[in-house]
């Protein structure tokens, strides 16, 4: 049985893992998602209040858009998941939203990273691991070994990498940045015609590896870097104003501000609200190589600014999107790229379509086919 490994448990990863199992009901194949993170969503995340699991935050994606452009395409997907009670239309007021006419908007009740949860339920039997923090692949008798922060490494049929473009060119070992010494060593051996049998076929593995065109078009890709605050609250606190959420133009760090849970027609007297806090991206790319706990106080000064008054959280989550959304993909936007053949090794994500998730599904879809052409 041929053993697939997807890294990252995101929107693209899960729906990998989902298609993977829908088109290829006949293969045999066992498939594996590892993620660094504690849990699944990568950018579509949502966080918990440590003291009430039921009051949640998205800290990443806040909403789907469907585009008029994908409103045929991607119609099905859609459809299921509204099926599903995944999502459901935005009813909430949001202040500031500019909306392509003809496009829709869509919240997910049970929090962003419900979709995701939804397509690892849908790949049926996919092992999913997370804290499995992928570190090195190296190219071992026609497999992948890979290697992750903690544990042995383990051989694979096939990999595919669903993370962002950045941390793709992090990975250490046969693929991307030992590749150039890997070769120059073998060829001081090859010209110093010292080599045996085991070189040659080392050699002859390595010489296909990611072509230097790739690993160019790969490093050409960027992305945003912003921060988000989650703002947990106990049960019957208030929080008194007319919007769900709203856009910021005049505030030198603060972008958005959602009533989280308002967002998503969600509300309880068993849970508190939870407020969501978007820095704009000059104020996160300035501020990137600060800690955290610093930033934090930052924001929230400007936050009392914008809403004074606030009532005081039981709990507050910052995070840091050094990787927050494209701002220019691989060229073309093709979807996904196959660095190896034999055996197979694609890469996918936004970073080869674009950032939302009308771009994951079509890069989860162009992978799918990639793996269907190689098997
Ligand atoms: P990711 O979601 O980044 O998933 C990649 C996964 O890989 C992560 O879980 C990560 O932990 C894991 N990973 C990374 N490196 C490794 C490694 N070495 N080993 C193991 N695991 C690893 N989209 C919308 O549609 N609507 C929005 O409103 C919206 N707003 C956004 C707001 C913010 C602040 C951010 C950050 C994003 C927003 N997006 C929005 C974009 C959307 O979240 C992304 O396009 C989408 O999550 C990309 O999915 P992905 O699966 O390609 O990558």
């Amino acid at each position: 049985m041929a053993r697939v490994l997807i890294v990252g448990a995101g929107p693209t990863g899960s729906l990998c893992a989902a298609l993977l199992r829908r088109e290829l009901p006949q293969r045999p194949l066992r498939i594996v998602l590892w993620d660094k993170a504690r849990g699944a969503g990568g950018r579509m995340t949502t966080s918990r209040s440590p003291h009430n699991p039921r009051c949640t935050a998205d800290l990443g994606a806040q909403y789907i858009t469907l585009r008029p452009a994908y409103a045929q395409k991607h119609q099905s997907f859609y459809e299921d998941l509204l099926a599903h009670g995944v999502l459901k239309p935005l009813t909430a007021p949001v202040e500031g939203m500019v909306m392509e006419e003809g496009s829709h908007n869509f919240v997910t009740p049970q929090g962003i990273s419900s979709i995701v949860k939804h397509y690892l339920t849908e790949s049926a039997g996919a092992d999913v691991f997370y804290e499995h923090h992928v570190t090195q692949i190296y190219l071992r008798g026609g497999k992948w070994e890979v290697c992750k922060k903690t544990g042995s490494p383990e051989q694979f049929d096939i990999v595919v990498l669903t993370i962002p473009v950045p941390q793709i060119l992090q990975l250490q070992g046969d693929i991307v940045n030992k590749m150039k010494n890997a070769l120059l060593s073998v060829d001081a051996l090859l010209l110093g015609r010292s080599y045996y049998r085991g070189d040659a076929l080392y050699y002859n593995e390595r010489q296909n590896l990611i072509k230097e065109s790739q690993k160019q078009q790969l490093e050409s890709v960027s992305y945003s870097s912003r921060f988000a605050l989650g703002l947990f609250y106990e049960a019957g606190t208030w929080i008194d104003v007319p919007w769900a959420a709203q856009y910021i133009t005049n505030n030198p760090c603060i972008r958005f501000i959602s009533i989280d849970n308002k967002k998503r027609n969600i509300e309880s007297s068993e849970f508190g609200p939870s407020v969501v806090v978007h820095t704009s991206v000059p104020f996160g790319t300035a501020h990137l190589e600060w800690d955290k706990e610093k930033v934090q106080p930052i924001i929230l000064d400007h936050l009392e600014n914008i809403m004074p008054g606030l009532p005081k959280p039981t709990s507050i989550k910052c995070q840091k999107w050094r990787y927050s959304q494209v701002t220019k993909a691989i060229p073309s936007c093709p979807g996904q790229m196959t660095l190896h053949i034999k055996p197979l090794l694609v890469c996918g994500g936004d970073g080869f379509t674009h950032s939302n998730f009308d771009g994951c599904i079509d890069s989860a879809i162009c992978i799918v086919e990639a793996l269907k052409t190689n098997l």
